[in-house]
C-alpha cells in the first residue's frame, strides 16, 4: 500500500462522525494491505511508530517542525508560523504550503521505516539529522499524506481511533461482521499489542489469537475494579474476601525477564525510567521471570506515613528522578503476580496467587506485600476500611479469593471502597509533640525520624494522641526540633499522656506544633477522642507548618471537642 492511499483513507475517516463509518474505512484499509503492512498500520493510525508500551518516540515537536516544513517547501520559518496561527493546525499548514505532488509516493512500510530512522538518531548532531530525515519525507509526499505524516508525528491523529474501532475492523475484514471481538479483546488484554494481533489473525487465524500468551517484558492490561456502596453489600455480594488498603499512588506493573527489568502505568506505558529504585528491586528478585502487579507509593517507613499523591506523580517529569529516589523513595504495594518463570499465572485463584506474592518477596524491602486479610464480617470490613483510613490511605479493596486475574476486566472480583473526600479542612492544628521514633539515614543525623502528636482532652486533662508527623520540616527545622526534645525526654510514659502508640522515646508534653492536614478521619488506634462506643481521631496527610516557640502551652493545643467540631463540619460540608 503506498502511503497516498492510507492517507486517502485517513481523510475520510476525519469527514465521518459515524463509528460504524470509522470501522468501514479502516476494515477496507486492512482488507486491501498485505500481512506485513498490517504492523506498520495499526501503528501510525494512532499516532505511533510502535505499541503503546514501547518507549520510541519521533522526537520533533512543533517548532523543530516547523524548520522541518519551512526547508521541505522552500519558504521562510516567519511565513509557516503565521499560517500555522491562522490554521491552528500544523497538518493543515503542511498541506497548504506542499507543491505539485511527486510523481512516485513512497510505500506505507518505507515511510514507517524513515520515521523509525529518525527516531533513532541519537546523540551529536541527531536535531539536525533528525530534521534533514523529516524535510526528505516531507518532499517525496504530496499534500494530503504531508498533512497526515505531520499529525503521526505529533501524535495528534484527530480522528477517533480507539482500540475498541481497531478490533471491530480487525474483526469485520476478516469476517465480515464483529464477531472475532470477543477473541480479539481476549488476545488484546494479554498481550496489549494490536498490531501483533493484526499481524497473528492474517497470519495464524483464530488459533494463533488464542495462543497468544502472557509474557514477561509485555504488558497485559491491568484487571480493575468495581464499586459498592458500603461493606455490607461487598459481604453480600462477594461472601467471604479478601481485604487489602487500597493505596492511593501509581499502578505499576513489574516485569521482570531474566536481566532486565520494565515498569508500566496503568495505561500501559513505559514508567521504567521514573522508578529506579523499583527496578533495582525487581532486578534482586530469586525469580528468573515474573509480572508483579501493585501500587507504588512514596512511603515512610518510620512514621508509617503515605506521602501524597502529587509527590508520588512529581516522578513524571523527567529532571531530578535520582534526588528524588534518594529523599522520597518509592516503595511497592505488590497485590498480584501473573506469571513466573514461563507460567502463566493468570488462571489460578487469588488465594494461591497472593501466597506467590508473599513467597517472592519475602527478602524485599522496597517491594513490599500489600496486606490481605480474610474476612466474611461487615463489621471487620467496616473496621478494617476506617483503620486503612485513619493510616491515611484511601479505602480498602475487597478481593475474590477464588477469582483468576481477568486481565482487562472490571468486575466484581474486585470491589472498591473508599469514603468520600470532598471537602478539606482548611483550618490549621495545634498539636502537642508526645514521642518520636528515631530515624534512619538521613533523619537520623537529627534525631528524629518521625514524631507522634497528640491534642489536649480537657474533660480528661489527658493527652490524646491523633497523628504521627514526618513531613514538612526542613532539615533545619529538624535540627532545631531536636535540640529542644532532648531535654523534654523521659524514660516512661509521662502519666497524663494516653497513647496506644509506643514511640522510642517519650517527652513531656511541652512542643506545640501548628500542622495542616487534608481532614480528620476515624480511626481505630489514635486515641484521640476515642470511647467505647466509637473510634478515635486521625489527621489525613498532616504536615508541619510552623513550630510553635513560647507561645503555647501544652494545654493550649487544640482539644478533643475543637476537634470533634471540625470533624462534624466537614461531614456537613460534604452533604
Ligand atoms: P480506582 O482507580 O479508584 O478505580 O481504583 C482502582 C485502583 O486502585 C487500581 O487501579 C490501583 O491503582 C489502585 N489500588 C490501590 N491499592 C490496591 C490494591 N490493594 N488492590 C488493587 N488495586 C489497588
Amino acid at each position: 500500500m503506498k502511503f497516498v492511499d492510507l492517507a486517502a483513507s485517513l481523510d475520510q475517516m476525519e469527514a465521518t462522525s459515524s463509528r460504524n463509518e470509522l470501522v468501514r474505512i479502516l476494515a477496507d484499509i486492512y482488507r486491501n494491505c498485505s500481512a506485513r503492512e498490517l504492523q506498520p498500520i495499526t501503528y501510525l493510525i494512532q499516532g505511533r511508530l510502535a505499541p503503546f508500551f514501547v518507549p520510541v518516540e519521533i522526537g520533533l515537536g512543533e517548532r523543530s517542525l516547523m524548520i522541518a516544513i519551512a526547508a521541505a517547501y522552500g519558504v521562510p520559518k516567519e511565513e509557516v508560523i503565521k499560517l500555522n496561527r491562522q490554521t491552528g493546525d500544523l497538518g493543515v499548514t503542511a498541506q497548504d504550503l506542499a507543491k505539485a505532488s511527486p510523481s512516485e509516493s513512497p510505500s506505507v512500510v518505507e515511510v514507517h521505516e524513515r520515521l523509525n530512522q529518525i527516531a533513532a538518531a541519537g546523540g551529536a548532531g541527531s536535531v539536525q539529522q533528525k530534521l534533514d530525515g523529516f524535510t526528505g519525507l516531507l518532499r517525496d509526499l504530496d499534500a494530503i499524506s504531508a498533512k497526515h505524516l505531520v499529525r503521526i508525528t505529533l501524535g495528534k491523529m484527530r480522528l477517533g481511533i480507539g482500540d475498541p474501532t481497531v478490533l471491530d475492523a480487525l474483526s469485520m475484514a476478516k469476517k465480515g461482521d464483529r464477531s472475532l471481538r470477543p477473541i480479539l479483546e481476549g488476545a488484546y488484554n494479554r498481550t496489549s499489542d494490536l498490531g501483533q494481533i493484526a499481524w497473528t489473525l492474517w497470519d495464524s487465524g483464530e488459533a494463533g489469537l488464542e495462543a497468544l500468551k502472557v509474557r514477561a517484558g509485555h504488558p497485559l492490561r491491568p484487571q480493575l475494579a468495581e464499586r459498592l456502596p458500603n461493606p455490607e453489600a461487598v459481604i453480600k455480594k462477594l461472601g467471604t474476601v479478601g481485604v487489602q488498603p487500597k493505596y492511593d499512588g501509581l499502578r505499576v506493573q513489574i516485569h521482570k525477564d531474566a536481566d532486565e527489568v520494565k515498569i508500566f502505568s496503568r495505561n500501559l506505558e513505559s514508567m521504567t525510567e521514573m522508578f529506579p529504585e523499583l527496578v533495582a528491586a525487581a532486578s534482586e528478585l530469586d525469580v528468573d521471570s515474573v509480572i508483579l502487579d501493585g501500587e507504588a507509593i512514596a512511603y515512610d517507613a518510620e512514621s508509617e506515613e503515605y506521602v501524597p499523591f502529587q509527590e508520588t506523580t512529581a516522578r513524571r517529569r523527567k529532571e531530578g528522578i535520582q534526588e528524588m529516589a534518594a529523599r522520597v523513595p518509592m516503595r511497592a504495594f505488590v497485590f498480584d503476580v501473573m506469571f513466573r518463570n514461563g507460567s502463566d499465572l493468570t488462571p489460578l485463584p487469588y488465594e494461591r496467587r497472593f501466597a506467590i506474592v508473599e513467597e517472592l518477596l519475602r527478602e524485599s524491602d522496597t517491594l513490599l506485600t500489600a496486606p490481605l486479610t480474610k474476612t466474611d464480617s461487615a463489621e471487620v470490613l467496616t473496621r478494617d476500611l476506617l483503620d486503612n483510613i485513619s493510616r491515611g490511605l484511601e479505602g480498602v479493596v475487597a478481593k475474590r479469593l477464588d477469582s483468576p486475574y481477568q486481565a482487562g476486566a472490571r468486575n466484581f472480583n474486585w470491589v472498591k471502597l473508599k469514603r468520600n473526600t470532598s471537602g478539606h479542612l482548611n483550618d490549621t492544628i495545634d498539636v502537642v509533640l508526645l514521642g518520636y521514633y528515631r530515624g534512619k539515614g538521613k533523619r537520623a543525623e537529627f534525631g528524629a525520624g518521625a514524631l507522634l502528636a497528640g491534642v489536649y482532652d480537657s474533660d480528661k486533662d489527658e493527652f490524646v494522641t491523633i497523628s504521627k508527623l514526618g513531613t514538612g520540616l526542613s532539615d533545619q527545622g529538624w535540627r532545631e526540633i531536636h535540640q529542644r526534645l532532648a531535654s523534654l525526654e523521659v524514660a516512661e510514659k509521662p502519666p497524663r499522656v494516653n497513647s496506644t502508640f509506643v514511640p522510642d522515646a517519650w517527652l513531656q508534653p511541652a512542643i506545640v506544633v501548628e500542622v495542616l492536614a487534608d481532614e480528620i478521619t476515624p480511626s481505630p488506634r489514635h486515641t484521640a477522642g476515642m470511647a467505647a462506643d466509637h473510634p478515635g481521631f486521625a489527621l489525613r496527610f498532616p504536615r508541619i507548618v510552623s513550630l510553635r516557640t513560647e507561645d503555647k502551652k501544652a494545654e493550649d493545643a487544640t482539644s478533643v471537642r475543637e476537634i470533634r467540631e471540625m470533624f462534624e463540619q466537614q461531614r456537613r460540608s460534604k452533604g
